[in-house]
């Protein structure tokens, strides 16, 4: 893999009158592990990853102070950092890294020495093993490429500012690769970096996100165990992971969340044997399905993590008594969504749960529609909760462990 383009190469502009030795850089590679300062932007699949490079990092001795996570998304970080560098025209959630990449550039009371932005070519997703591959999307993949593009036009922005860029392709699905990846991506940046202890740092990265998907599944579950006991109904967001991102996904499920209504994640469902044992066992009895994280009976292409997760995501809701709501979010301009529309709207709605989808979102939130949107949605709830996990649970094979749980 080519190596990562690197603070060195400057690129001086004669019209400001500076020489070299004015804006010389320091190597990033020559400071000491402990004094590194590493800048990630907050966006895309570091939504669902950022634990993994926590710990990834933490482990090789950077510390946890020194790395530094742009902002959440939003218009005047636009504004201010990413003006004039956009390159392709493409979805939001691409098109605004460039205020990412320039919020981390321009900080000069923690002045980072690397812009780590690793370039995802697959996810760790709850259905390994049970679908055709966890790749991210496309433009996912080619994202810091795309962006980089539009810091280099004129001159090299990074070099500038002696920021060393560094953007490994990784497949954090497949686990074996990642220390080579990782290695080759970051050894000109960090000092005395070893293979080895890159292997090393890659377990911890994996652990450190694994003990936090735990933690965040079992949070879940308790959630719809207290919903079970109590007869409420809990919302489900089907969404991609930075749609967490309050610039991107606007927090309307914040807004409905407000009205007292707990909100669930598709990124975070429980996954426990016993559940899936008795959400999913009549399909696997009827042989529509080998597993209960299988979607082959609705979703055959299922090579995309995210979108997988989605459309498994709206299977679960159908057969959760007490999700009585799902609400869909999803980008503007986002092609991976568009095909996934209507099949997660009629899975969802068969089994009279209610469906609400905010599509085509962008930097600007509609707060007027959104707020009339939400009172709706609430006013739903309020009116119909009650019958429809009264319908779904009459639906459901007996003996629910949410409810045997606690007895
Ligand atoms: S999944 Fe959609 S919103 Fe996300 S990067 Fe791809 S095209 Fe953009």
């Amino acid at each position: 893999m080519k190596a990562p383009s690197g603070s060195l190469r400057l690129r001086f502009s004669p019209a400001r009158g500076r020489t070299p030795a004015a804006i010389a850089p320091v190597h990033a590679a020559a400071k000491p592990r402990g004094e590194l300062r590493v800048g990630i932007p907050r966006v895309l699949n570091l939504w669902s990853t950022h634990q993994f490079w926590i710990g990834f990092l933490n482990a090789l001795g950077i510390d946890g102070r020194h790395i530094e996570f742009s902002s959440d998304t939003s218009e005047e970080q636009a504004r201010e950092f990413g003006k004039g560098r956009g390159t392709v025209d493409c979805c939001y959630p691409v098109k605004c890294i460039s205020g990412h990449y320039g919020e981390l550039v321009a900080n000069r009371k923690r002045k980072i020495d690397i812009l780590f932005s690793p370039m995802v070519y697959s996810l760790p997703s709850y259905l390994d093993g049970h679908v055709v591959a966890s790749l991210t999307c496309p433009r996912v993949m080619a994202a810091p490429e795309n962006i980089k593009a539009g810091f280099l036009k004129e001159k090299d922005v990074f070099a500038e500012h002696g920021i060393r860029y560094a953007a490994p392709l990784v497949s954090l699905a497949d686990a074996p690769l990642v220390p080579k990846q990782l290695y080759e991506g970051l050894r000109d940046a960090i000092a005395g970096l070893t293979f080895e202890e890159t292997k090393k740092a890659t377990r911890a990265g994996f652990d450190a996100l694994e003990a936090f998907n735990r933690a965040a599944r079992a949070r879940s579950r308790a959630i719809l165990e207290q919903c079970a006991r109590e007869s409420k109904p809990a919302l489900l967001v089907v969404a991609r992971p930075y749609h967490m991102d309050p610039g991107i996904g606007h927090e309307i499920e914040t807004d409905l969340q407000a009205y007292g209504y707990p909100v669930l994640w598709t990124q975070y469902l429980p996954t426990d044997a016993d559940l899936l044992e008795w959400m999913f066992r009549p399909d696997i009895e009827a042989g529509h399905i080998q597993s209960g994280l299988d979607i082959a009976d609705v979703w055959p292409s299922s090579y995309s993590a995210n979108t997988n997760e989605i459309l498994w995501g709206a299977k679960f809701a159908a057969r959760m008594p007490w999700i009585a709501c799902v609400v869909r979010l999803s980008s503007y301009e986002c092609g991976m969504d568009q095909p996934t529309y209507s099949p997660v709207q009629q899975i969802v709605e068969r089994s009279g749960t209610l469906f609400f989808s905010f599509q085509d979102l962008d930097s600007t939130k509609p707060a007027g529609s959104v707020k009339i949107r939400v009172e709706t949605i609430a006013h739903y709830l309020q009116k119909y909760s009650a019958q429809i996990i009264a319908k779904k649970l009459a639906a459901s094979p007996q003996l629910c462990p949410l409810i045997a749980h606690r007895e």
